[in-house]
C-alpha cells in the first residue's frame, strides 16, 4: 500500500461525511497535509487561507507546539481511563470545574461526550429523565426549529431539520419532536418587520404548547445562531422571549452552543452574554479543544442534578467509553488556557467587528442579498434578484462556484447551497480580514 497515493486509497475505500456521489469521483484532489494558524498546505505544496476554521472549530489555530506537548504528555502519563460510575481522572475533573466556572448561572455540572452530536443526544435523553424525576413522565416531547442542525446520531438528526440532510426513506423520530419556524428574518413573511416577526414566532411556540399541552413538552432545543442552517441570527429579543415561555411552562431550554461557544462570537458562551438567556443545559464541542482532539460536553444545572439525585436510587444510564477521556480533557484545558492568556475572546470581538464590517461591504455586489452573522461567524446569501430575494436555480450551484473560485485563489470558504459561510480562527488579524474580504469579493465578481 505504501506505493499507492493518499488520494487513490481515499477514493477506493473512504466514505466521507456528507458525500455527494455525483462530483465525488470527478473533483480534483486536495489532500491537506499541514496547518499553522489560519493556513493550510496540501500535498502539492499549495497554500490556503482557511476561513472556515476547519469546520467551525479551529479556534486557537493549528500547529500549536504547546497543544502537541500537552497532548503528548497526557498520552504518556495516562492515555486512557474510564469515567464510568465513580471513576475519574485529573484532567476531566479539572475541566469539569473550569467549564462550570465559565458557564452561566448554576450550570455547574458537566457530562463529557465524544462530540456535539452525542452531547445533544444525551441532553435529549436527560430532558426525559429529569421530567420523569419531577413526577412528569409524559413531559418528554421536544421542540426544535426548521433549518437547525444538531448532529448526526439518530436522535440529534431528528431534532435538527435541515431539509437537505433528510433521507426520504428513513423514519426520523418525528412523533415526539415538533419543529417551529426558523427565526430567519431575511425571509420573514412579506410585510413583517423584525418586531412583528418576533411576535409571530413566539406566538407560534405558544400555540404549539396549547395544542400539544405543556404537560407533554419537556425541552426546547436552540442554537443561539443557527450555524449550518445558514448563520441565522434571530430577531432581537427572540431567544429571551422563547426562554421566558419555556420558564412559564417548565420546559427545559437547551442551548446548542457547539459552534457559538469558546469565542466564536466573542464570549465563552453566547447564550447569556449575547442573548440574555440562562439555559438549563448547554451542549458544546468543536472550540472546546479547537478541533485538536474530539470532545464534547453537556453542561447542566444544579437544579437538574438535584432532581435526578434526590431520591438517591436512580441511575443515569448514558455515557461513552471515551467520556472524560484524559487526553481530550488535557487538550481542552490547554486550549482554554491559550484563549485566556492571549485574550482571544477580546481579539474575536475587535477583529470580529472588522470582519463583520468588511463582509457587510459585500452587500454592494449585485449577487449578494444579505451578509449576516456576528463576529467570526458570517454568512453571505447569494440571490438572483436583490429586490425580490429570488434564488438562483439550484443547478447553478452558486455557493460551490464561489467556493471553487476562492479555492483557486488559495482561500477556503464553505458552500452551503446558495450560501457561503465563514468561521475563521479567533487569531484572525486586521490584515487577514482584508485578504479574505478581497479574495471573496473577487470570487463573487467572477461568478456574477
Ligand atoms: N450542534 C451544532 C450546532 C453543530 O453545528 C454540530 C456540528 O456541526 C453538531 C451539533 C454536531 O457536532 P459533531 O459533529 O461534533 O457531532
Amino acid at each position: 500500500l505504501s506505493n499507492v497515493s493518499t488520494w487513490e486509497l481515499d477514493r477506493a475505500h473512504a466514505l466521507h461525511p456528507w458525500t455527494n456521489f455525483g462530483p465525488f469521483e470527478a473533483k480534483g484532489s486536495m489532500v491537506i497535509e499541514r496547518g499553522e494558524g489560519c493556513l493550510l498546505w496540501d500535498t502539492e505544496g499549495r497554500q490556503y487561507f482557511d476561513a472556515v476554521g476547519g469546520m467551525w472549530c479551529t479556534n486557537i489555530g493549528l500547529g500549536r507546539q504547546e497543544m502537541a506537548d500537552a497532548i503528548a504528555a497526557q498520552a504518556l502519563k495516562l492515555g486512557f481511563s474510564n469515567s464510568f460510575v465513580d471513576n475519574t481522572n485529573d484532567p476531566s475533573a479539572r475541566l469539569a470545574g473550569k467549564l462550570a466556572s465559565l458557564a452561566p448561572g448554576d450550570l455547574n455540572r458537566v457530562h463529557f461526550t465524544t462530540g456535539g452530536s452525542t452531547a445533544v443526544d444525551t441532553a435529549a435523553r436527560m430532558v426525559a429523565f429529569y421530567q420523569t424525576c419531577m413526577g412528569r413522565p409524559d413531559k418528554v416531547q421536544l421542540v426544535a426549529r426548521e433549518a437547525s442542525y444538531h448532529g448526526s446520531t439518530y436522535l440529534s438528526q431528528s431534532i435538527g431539520k435541515r431539509n437537505g440532510d433528510r433521507v426520504p426513506q428513513f423514519r426520523y423520530k418525528e412523533d415526539g419532536i415538533h419543529h417551529l419556524s426558523a427565526p430567519y428574518l431575511y425571509r420573514a413573511p412579506e410585510g413583517m418587520d423584525e418586531a412583528a416577526f418576533c411576535d409571530h414566532l413566539v406566538a407560534e411556540f405558544e400555540a404549539l404548547i396549547d395544542r400539544v399541552g405543556a404537560g407533554n413538552i419537556g425541552g426546547f432545543f436552540a442554537e443561539p445562531i443557527q450555524a449550518s442552517g445558514g448563520v441565522i441570527v434571530p430577531p432581537k429579543d427572540y431567544l429571551h422571549r422563547m426562554w421566558q415561555v419555556c420558564r412559564r411552562h417548565d420546559i427545559l431550554f437547551i442551548a446548542d452552543e457547539v459552534v457559538t461557544a469558546f469565542g466564536r462570537i466573542g464570549h465563552w458562551f453566547a447564550s447569556l452574554e449575547e442573548f440574555g438567556v440562562e439555559p438549563d443545559i448547554i451542549t458544546c464541542a468543536k472550540g472546546l479543544t479547537s478541533g485538536y482532539i474530539p470532545l464534547g460536553a453537556m453542561i447542566f444545572s444544579d437544579r437538574i442534578w438535584g432532581a435526578m439525585a434526590e431520591d438517591g436510587s436512580r441511575w443515569f444510564t448514558s455515557g461513552f467509553t471515551y467520556s472524560g477521556h484524559p487526553v481530550a480533557c488535557a487538550a481542552a484545558l490547554k486550549n482554554i488556557e491559550i484563549i485566556e492568556r492571549e485574550d482571544l475572546l477580546g481579539n474575536a470581538m475587535r477583529v470580529g467587528a472588522l470582519f463583520e464590517e468588511r463582509m457587510h461591504a459585500l452587500e454592494a455586489l449585485p449577487l449578494v442579498g444579505e451578509v449576516r452573522g456576528r463576529k467570526l461567524m458570517i454568512c453571505v446569501e447569494n440571490v438572483a434578484d436583490k429586490a425580490t430575494k429570488r434564488l438562483l436555480p439550484d443547478d447553478l450551484d452558486v455557493g460551490t462556484r464561489i467556493a471553487d473560485a476562492c479555492e483557486a485563489m488559495g482561500l477556503i470558504v464553505r458552500p452551503l447551497g446558495h450560501l457561503n459561510v465563514m468561521s475563521p480562527p479567533l487569531t484572525l488579524t486586521a490584515s487577514d480580514v482584508e485578504l479574505v474580504g478581497d479574495m471573496l469579493e473577487t470570487a463573487i465578481r467572477q461568478v456574477t
